[in-house]
């Protein structure tokens, strides 16, 4: 007998709203998360951009993300703050771009995810400062002209931290417990049926992990009957040891923070009404390497980035120390910068004052997030940068698969076949529309 029945390994979103969901469901089992940092949500939680949206091309992207949205938004105005505001995304394309989308908006709009076109004329009259054919060196750069924009109103941001405190805490007040500054430094898988012979498990054994080794703060064996690894970029980690594949691989994403204080025009952008109730510009993503900034109100300031796909090495077992992945000021100047101001010419003099970088963890086949379960392990991961949008509905299919229920309960009620997005019965469509 141990006294943690279920071990839990990450307190990031994916391992603070899975622990949460089995010590709900399950309010008899002893639940133990453990994570390496001195605290929950440090590690990519914490340095995301942290938005959300429903607007994906993949209908188990558009449920996953869509019933964590709604759990969020209930849970904001239920007065629990955790910083959400939502200023919805505007996607901001050509005409030939939003031709060849369409298809993927269609189906959006089948599923109910609601979406509104704008054309030039009606975007140029909501946003003053944009210039859409990208100015003089849009030839030299490729900027596509801007003819349209597609509105998401239900997108916004949240603050990670937040979410990832009001997980953590109702975990423990429902008497999970949580180490912190605790490593799983090794797995040890062992045979179902013990019979004393050196060497087990054989391959004719079925096995399951027997023990995980904790280290740091916390430094002991322990032998739950279940363990969950939510261990995100690192995912790797512990499992290619056993001979289980992490199906994770990293890559470096950067964020820089531009200050909108002295440039009126700059403030003035910040706080562009008639998109949202909280008259705050949206989240924009422009058409070329999806460049997109956000709006700060509170800092006066923006967050921008990109995608970033071009000559950025994968990264198969990441450092532990996430400072040893550094944002690069150049990458910015000469990267991001004449994007953004090509189309939005008033970047053009703003003060970079802050930047920093993580760690996307893709799930290369498909780009969607997997949970799985095999023997007494189950492990979530994938989530590329979306894990947060959809991090309440992935704890839910963690806790399912925990409870070997065959379907979970999103938030609302909607039953999810938690194999979809397993590997060995996986029934998803690739993700289209990416940032
Ligand atoms: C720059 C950037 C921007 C992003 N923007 C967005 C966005 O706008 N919206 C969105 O939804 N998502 C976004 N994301 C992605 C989002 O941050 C991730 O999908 C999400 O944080 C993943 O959560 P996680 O719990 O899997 O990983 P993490 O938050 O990294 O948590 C994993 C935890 O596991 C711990 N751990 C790992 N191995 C061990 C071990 N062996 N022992 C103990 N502890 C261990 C780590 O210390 C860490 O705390 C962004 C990511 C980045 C980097």
């Amino acid at each position: 007998m141990d006294d943690v029945d279920v071990l839990v390994v990450g307190a990031g979103i994916m391992g603070v709203a899975s622990a949460y969901h089995i010590v709900r469901n399950s309010p008899r089992k002893k639940v133990l998360l453990v994570d390496r940092y001195g605290a929950p949500g440090q590690g990519n939680t914490g340095r995301s951009n942290a938005m959300f949206r429903n607007t994906f091309s993949s209908a188990d992207n558009q449920t996953l993300a869509d019933s964590s949205i709604d759990y969020y938004l209930h849970l904001q105005a239920a007065g629990q703050d955790i910083g959400l505001e939502q200023i919805g995304y505007l996607w901001l394309m050509s005409e030939a771009k939003l031709s060849s989308n369409e298809r993927y908006l269609a189906g959006m709009e089948r599923n109910g995810i609601e979406i509104k076109r704008q054309g030039l004329r009606e975007l140029a009259g909501a946003l003053p400062g944009l210039r859409a054919d990208g100015g003089e060196e849009s030839g030299l750069l490729g900027l596509p002209k801007v003819e349209w924009g597609v509105f998401g109103p239900k997108c916004g941001r949240l603050d990670p931290d937040k979410l990832v405190r009001y997980y953590a805490g109702e975990f423990e007040r429902l008497g999970g417990r949580i180490a912190l500054g605790t490593e799983a430094e090794s797995i040890d898988p062992g045979p179902t049926r013990r019979l004393g012979i050196d060497g087990e498990p054989f391959v004719w054994q079925d096995w399951r992990v027997e023990g995980v080794k904790l280290t740091g703060r916390m430094d002991r064996v322990v032998r739950p009957e279940a363990v969950v690894l939510a261990c995100g970029a690192w995912g790797n980690e512990l499992l290619l040891p056993i001979g289980v594949d992490g199906h994770v691989r990293a890559k470096k994403r950067q964020l820089f923070s531009l200050s909108a204080r002295g440039n009126a025009e700059l403030m003035r952008l910040l706080r562009t009404p008639g998109f949202n109730a909280l008259g705050l510009l949206p989240f924009v993503i422009l058409p070329k390497a999806s460049v997109y900034f956000k709006p700060l109100e509170e800092e006066d300031a923006f967050w921008v980035g990109c995608e970033d796909e071009v000559n950025r090495q994968f990264i198969d077992l990441p450092d532990h120390d996430l400072d040893k992945y550094a944002a690069e000021p150049g990458y910015y100047d000469r990267g991001i910068k004449p994007v953004l101001s090509g189309y939005f010419p008033v970047f053009t003099k703003a003060e970079l004052k802050a930047m920093w970088a993580g760690l996307y963890s893709y799930n290369t086949a498909d780009y969607l997030p997997f949970a799985f379960r095999e023997s007494n392990l189950i492990v979530v991961g994938g989530d590329s940068g979306s894990g947060i949008m959809k991090g309440d509905s992935l704890g839910r299919v963690v806790d399912a698969l925990y409870r070997e229920e065959k379907e979970a309960e999103l938030y609302g009620g909607a039953p999810y076949d938690a194999s979809r997005i397993s590997f060995s019965r996986r029934r998803v469509e690739r993700e289209e529309w990416v940032i």
